[in-house]
């Protein structure tokens, strides 16, 4: 191998920039070249290249979002589409390729690699932390944070008012996000996908906290929580409705959680990917996802990573129940 090239995909996350960083990196300290791709699969098909050296990656490692930007390709889901990446790939010399997104890049990679037979590893880099084969995306723990941050903010105003607050964060599939932000801002209660209470206990609760003495509650609701069938502004209405003892607020967090330097743990993370990546290519692996399990670095096969689930952390709900008494 002698060029690897490197994109990302899908939904941008924090900790993109700190992986690319470590790709170009561990290329340049390997002697291999290395091209960045921009806009995924689009400015792959486009033949979007820009080669890159160690010096090219200076200062993004402290950077949200992606210095090669991100897209999502309709074109890349033809054969047609694929067929002219392979082209561009092939024009520009690469022999093998990084890449950093979700699962449906993941899936566009490993046809990509069954049609071409071009080697290929994934790396996890989603907010939402629903990649089966690894404890972490990146991006997940700068998520969390910056959640935990802001409904941090809107406590100091709800309980300056005595307001109940209903925060919703990213999650539309998963709680990942609802359940540890939640708990970090000690939330009284976090709605998920994975759980569904019902509405009479959402009630209970609240009313209890209310006559416990509590001067603020907040109810963290994952996007795609299924507790009520209803978004979180009708869950306001129902709950002005059945519980007229609050005044009730609605925030939604929205793309804020996908922005932002991204923390420590996500640009450590990063670095070990990037790393792993690379050398893994370089063994003569492809088609497997780079995790993190038990803290050490764990391959998957991008197959298993896409099909599998991963699940929610139901201690970490225990203990959200018990802090809320
Ligand atoms: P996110 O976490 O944001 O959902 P993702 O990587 O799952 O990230 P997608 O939009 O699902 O994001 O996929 C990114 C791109 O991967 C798509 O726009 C498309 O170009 C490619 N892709 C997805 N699914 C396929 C598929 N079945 N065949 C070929 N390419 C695909």
């Amino acid at each position: 191998i002698k060029k690897i090239a490197v994109f990302t995909s899908g939904g941008d996350s924090p900790g993109m920039n700190a992986a690319i960083r470590s790709v170009v990196r561990t290329c340049a300290f390997m002697k291999i070249e290395c091209v960045g791709i921009y806009r995924g699969y689009e400015g792959m098909i486009e033949g979007d290249f820009l080669p890159m050296n160690a010096r090219s990656v200076n200062n993004i490692i402290n950077k949200g979002g992606t210095i090669l930007k991100s897209a999502r390709c309709e074109e890349f889901k033809t054969r047609e589409g694929r067929q002219k990446a392979y082209d561009q790939l092939k024009s520009e010399g690469v022999d093998a390729m990084v890449v950093i997104g979700g699962d449906g890049s993941f899936t566009g990679a490993l046809l990509f690699n069954e049609e071409f037979g071009m080697p290929v590893i994934g790396i996890p880099g989603t907010i939402d932390n629903d990649i089966f084969g690894t404890r972490y995306t990146l991006g997940f723990d700068t998520a969390i944070n910056t959640a935990m941050e802001v409904i941090d903010k809107i406590r100091d105003t709800a309980s300056s008012h005595h307001r109940l607050f209903f925060v919703e964060v990213m999650g539309r599939d998963v709680g990942h996000i609802a359940l540890n932000a939640g708990v970090g801002a000690g939330a009284e209660e976090i709605l998920i996908p994975e759980e569904n209470l019902g509405l009479e206990r959402l009630l209970e609760s609240l009313k209890r906290s209310k006559l416990t003495g509590k001067s603020s509650s907040i109810v963290v609701v994952a996007e795609g929580d299924k507790t009520t069938g209803k978004n979180v502004f009708q869950l306001k209405e129902y709950v002005e409705e059945h519980l007229p003892i609050y005044d009730v607020r609605v925030c939604v967090l929205g793309h804020m959680q996908r922005g932002g330097a991204p923390t420590c743990f996500d640009r450590v993370l990063a670095s070990r990917m990037g790393v792993k990546a690379v050398e893994a290519l370089l063994e003569g692996k492809s088609n497997l996802m780079v995790g993190i399990l038990d803290d050490d670095i764990a391959f998957t096969p991008l197959s298993e990573a896409i099909k599998g689930k991963t699940k929610i952390d139901k201690e970490l709900i225990r203990v959200s129940d018990i802090m809320s008494t």
